[in-house]
């Protein structure tokens, strides 16, 4: 594809089932989409594994903007993805969407630092997370967050929402 030097390519298998599913899915690739939210839609949510971002809304790849990260909080890395989604790539809804059993809402900072620490061996204190102690009231901040955004045109609309990963349902609640 491009052509800049990579060193030792190829001489680790670890991602190579991930390149024979890509070959197949490449093999049948269409194409075609552009780089706009086709249905004006951008989700801010969590890295959560059992949140499929497109279609719990019914949506499909080329309709929406989304932005992942740990409890789909709206930092500073979110809201310039927002910024950027609402003045130059065709977004006019934004739903922040964190979920229920979330590790992030479940645990406090210095308790993920352990956890952390433990897991590499090494002393994760002076590390950050984004733990969220209340879900509720940190939905409310985030939602105002990017409503108070000098760079969101008032016509944009913002929500918050709590996805169930039991049941599969939005609840709005902000
Ligand atoms: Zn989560």
């Amino acid at each position: 594809m491009t052509d800049y030097p990579v060193i030792d390519a190829g001489s680790d298998d670890a991602f190579d089932d991930l390149l024979a599913a890509n070959r197949e899915f490449a093999a049948s690739f269409d194409g075609g989409l552009e780089g706009k939210a086709v249905k004006g839609v951008m989700l801010v949510t969590c890295m959560d594994a059992r949140i499929d971002p497109l279609r719990i809304l019914g949506l499909e790849v080329g309709d929406a903007k989304v932005f992942r990260n740990p409890g789909g909080r709206v930092t500073d890395a979110a809201l310039e993805a927002v910024v950027l989604g609402v003045n130059l790539l065709g977004v006019e809804r934004v739903l922040v969407v964190p979920h229920t059993s979330c590790a992030m809402a479940a645990s406090t900072q210095d308790q993920v630092r352990e956890k952390v620490g433990a897991a590499c061996g090494h002393d994760a204190s002076w590390a950050t997370f984004g733990v969220v102690a209340d879900q509720q009231a940190s939905l409310v901040d985030d939602v105002q967050r990017i409503l108070h955004h000098p760079l969101v045109p008032d016509s944009v609309h913002v929500a918050g929402f709590v996805y169930d990963v039991d049941s599969g349902e939005l609840e709005r609640r902000a």
